[in-house]
């Protein structure tokens, strides 16, 4: 915790100072359990007045221990349909290869926390080999998404290896990198990292996030050079409660983003991960914010808001649906403002 104060003096006698000090048991938990990492960068957009959403994001809180029983490490079984080391094939058509397990800043509502911040947990050499070898040999598997951990956390080498060996695998169409680096360490977003991933195009890129305040001249500028790339770039981000469980914080983000030339892809709902369960807002609350945003902020601009299904049931959309009822030639459907919409010779 004292690193803190290291790192950004100006929190010293601040309005959060005392805040902070009070989560003194909870800094040590986490040393046990799922480490504390901020970057100086990431600490400089947290307000000195309140412990607002970037604060909720990186402070260990007592909470993190105070889950319902029934709550599970791994609720989505990404280890149990793990082929080889490192490499989750839950759907038949993809896969997921954790690269690393560090990031640049550990997310309490992480939803790997059962391995994320755990050094010795990633994948050696061999481990990345098995993996490529697995792909290679299942001729269903259309696309691999990077993730980790932050896969940007390994070298540009390594990434640059990986996906080469990737691209030469005739049946996969995608490669896709999850990262939360543009929004925690843009810094490393470097020219040389945009050269590769230019000279390795098509990519795809997912950025991670959250809230509006994460999107600074920083930001903005590692994902100028993205953009420059010529990739697809898309986001996804995490409903927190106290973070972004608002219509006005959605709509703030999703433009921003929009506006920097990024898709808002999708808007989880917090998986049911034991440690996270005070982030978990109410599907109704995650639906309401849908039907305050459809009509009202550009088409282009509106995530699709998922759940994951427990057990490795996959993702599916938490929709409010439209359509009410009826078929052709009588559906019934509301529009984003309530009104319901009858077929033209029916209208009330
Ligand atoms: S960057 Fe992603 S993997 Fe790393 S701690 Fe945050 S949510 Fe977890």
């Amino acid at each position: 915790m004292e690193d803190l104060f290291a790192l950004r003096p100006e929190l010293q006698n601040s309005p959060v100072d005392r805040l902070i000090r009070g989560r003194a048991s909870a800094f040590e938990s986490a040393a046990l359990n799922f480490r504390f990492a901020v970057t100086p960068y990431y600490l400089s957009l947290a307000s000195l007045e309140t412990i607002g959403p970037i604060w909720k994001q990186i402070l260990p809180d007592e909470k993190e221990a105070a889950d319902p029983l029934f709550q599970q490490p791994d609720p989505l079984a990404e280890e149990s349909h793990m082929p080889v080391p490192g490499l989750t094939h839950r759907y038949p058509d993809r896969v997921l290869w954790y690269l690393s397990h560090n990031c640049a800043v550990y997310c309490r509502f992480c939803m790997r926390k059962r391995k994320v911040s755990r050094e010795d947990s990633a994948p050696n050499v061999e481990a990345r080999k098995a993996a490529l070898d697995y792909i290679r040999s299942h001729t269903e598997i259309q696309e691999a998404i990077l993730s980790g951990g932050d896969p940007l956390s390994q070298s540009d080498a390594v990434l640059a290896s990986c996906i080469q060996e990737l691209k030469e695998i005739p049946h996969l169409v995608s490669v896709r990198i999850h990262t939360r680096m543009p929004v925690t360490c843009p810094q490393r977003i470097t020219d040389s990292f945009c050269q590769m991933i230019q000279e390795l195009s098509p990519v795809t890129l997912v950025t991670h996030f959250n809230h509006p305040v994460e999107l600074s001249d920083t930001a903005l500028e590692a994902l100028g050079r993205l953009r420059k790339t010529g990739n697809l770039i898309l986001n996804q981000s995490v409903l927190l409660a106290g973070v972004n469980d608002n219509a006005e914080t959605q709509r703030s983000l999703n433009l921003a983003l929009l506006k920097a030339g990024v898709k808002p892809y999708y808007l989880h709902q917090c998986d049911e991960v034991k440690g996270v369960s005070h982030f978990r807002v109410n599907l109704e609350t995650g639906v309401n914010i849908q039907k305050e945003l459809r009509g009202r902020i550009p088409g282009p601009a509106m995530p699709l808001y998922v759940i994951d299904l427990p057990g490795g049931g996959g993702k599916v959309p938490v929709d409010s649906s439209y359509f009410v009822d009826g078929d052709y030639p009588d559906p019934v459907f509301e529009n984003f403002q309530g009104d319901l919409f009858f077929p033209l010779g029916d209208q009330p």
